[in-house]
């Protein structure tokens, strides 16, 4: 009898075990045919990611993509019937896609969110001047960013400019081998003492990422010779005046590629993880679907990282005309509009807001809660809220949706884990869920976690960006 009060039976141990959650290192257990997956997955992302620096860019190619595989644009169409795919550009910065499903669209839409605008610095509207013999464009960083990580690093000039004519052109810059890179230059640590004592917010001030430009002058300019060498390159080039800088749109980007990191190559460093290490499996998971039972859509929005203001941001209703479309040319042949069956249809809808998170860093350890934390390689993170200070801003999912959710990856086998972005009062984020949620659909964020956040090189797991994609698939089929 003794023995039985003290000693538990194999059996019920493993009973008492599985009351723990418990979120496994997954490539301790992964299979060979599972790791080339994920390896062969993380190579076609990394290719992708390389020329999908800015928004545009990564929407543009999207959309080459969707058109190979059948997407037409929705104005294209009078009816839409299962099996249908279109998109439409949201002003060529955003993007939304949708595949049609055997159900109507009155029954709900499944919609997997993510932003493809990345933290970078702007041109001014009057960007370039010269000072000691140098020539140098000022710029105005765009997003959350710790402006000392911009300085000595390579970088390169995306965007585009408008001619006289009013046609767009293509600006890259610095990402080919034979092409020159541009800087921002910091001081030299033997001068450096006082900057030194400086608080790190404040010794590279935004007015002093001012990227160097060129060095050579113009002979026989009347005045400015540096800048004006730069300005008769551009011209020259580009037909560009110094006042269509006003009209363009030029961003500027860390030159380096993704690459493998560690020997193992368990991670990837690249620029703009987030939002794009979402957004991209979002984008082929819904390149998955044929003949969905529901219909999926996919949105790729612009301005997250200042709010999802403008035109371009979710808050903009242009990504809910789209959904208005869908609907009235699925439901009616005349392509009439019905508001409330628009609204109810939402209301039946279902969206997982695709973006980035904290991954736990044990050098920074101090800012996150153990328990309630994202880990590298531990899968793609479920985040029932984000905000700050006692949950300020955020979109809540309700209990209901999430259990559905998790029962949904618990029959596909996709492990995930969970948590908060970091200690309570350390700080905080949002993301683009509470503008959905506030049409009335479902939303919970769901995406990669990160190292290095909005610095110019971030770093993802390759198992949390492969297990993200499943988990995304899978949703979009089965909620
Ligand atoms: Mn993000
Ligand atoms: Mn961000």
């Amino acid at each position: 009898m003794a023995e039985k009060k003290t000693k538990k039976s194999a059996k019920s141990k493993e009973k008492d075990n599985k009351l723990f959650a418990e979120f496994p290192n997954l490539y301790k257990d992964i299979s060979e045919d599972d790791l080339a997956s994920c390896m062969a997955y993380a190579e076609e992302y990394k290719a992708f990611l390389d020329i999908s620096k800015t928004e545009r860019e990564f929407v543009a190619n999207t959309i080459e993509a969707a058109e190979d595989l059948g997407f037409v644009d929705i104005e294209t169409k009078k009816t839409l019937k299962a099996g249908d795919k279109v998109y439409s550009s949201i002003k060529g910065k955003g993007l939304m896609m949708a595949v049609i499903g055997s159900q109507p669209v009155s029954t709900g839409v499944n919609i997997l969110g993510a932003h493809v605008d990345s933290p970078r610095l702007d041109l001014k509207p009057n960007p370039v001047y010269e000072d000691t013999e140098a020539a140098y464009f000022k710029t105005h960083y765009y997003g959350g960013i710790k402006k000392y990580q911009w300085t000595t690093i390579p970088l390169a000039i995306h965007g585009v400019v408008y001619t006289k004519d009013g046609e767009m052109h293509n600006i890259v810059i610095g990402e080919k081998e034979e092409d020159p890179i541009f800087y921002i230059t910091d001081l030299l640590p033997h001068l450096g003492g006082e900057q030194m004592t400086k608080k790190a917010n404040e010794f590279i001030a935004g007015e002093d990422l001012n990227v160097v430009i060129g060095g050579m002058p113009l002979k026989d300019a009347e005045k400015e010779p540096y800048k004006a060498y730069v300005l008769k390159y551009l011209n020259d080039n580009y037909g560009l005046e110094e006042k269509d800088f006003v009209t363009g749109e030029i961003e500027i980007v860390p030159a380096m590629k993704a690459r493998d990191l560690g020997f193992d190559r368990a991670f990837i460093a690249g620029y703009g993880h987030d939002d794009k290490v979402c957004a991209y499996p979002a984008v082929t998971a819904l390149f998955a679907q044929e003949r969905p039972h529901k219909t999926c859509v996919c949105m790729l929005t612009d301005k997250e990282e200042i709010g999802s203001y403008a035109n371009s941001g979710a808050q903009s209703v242009l990504y809910e005309n789209f959904l208005m479309e869908l609907l009235a040319k699925n439901s009616s042949k005349d392509g009439a509009f019905d508001l409330l069956l628009y609204r109810k249809a939402i209301a039946a809808s279902n969206m997982l807001s695709t973006d980035v998170s904290n991954a736990y860093d044990p050098k920074y350890a101090s800012v996150s809660d153990p328990r309630n934390s994202a880990y590298m390689s531990k899968g793609m993170k479920i985040e029932k809220y984000v905000g700050s200070r006692g949950k300020s801003g955020t979109n809540e999912a309700t209990g209901d949706f999430v259990a559905k959710i998790v029962s949904i990856f618990a029959q596909n086998n996709i492990p995930w884990q969970t948590g908060e972005l970091g200690k309570v009062d350390a700080g905080g984020g949002g993301t683009i869920s509470a503008y959905m949620a506030k049409h009335g659909m479902n939303v919970i964020d769901a995406g990669v976690p990160v190292w290095s956040m909005h610095a110019p090189y971030e770093v993802i797991s390759k198992i949390d960006l492969y297990y993200t994609y499943l988990a995304y698939k899978a949703f979009i089929e089965n909620i």
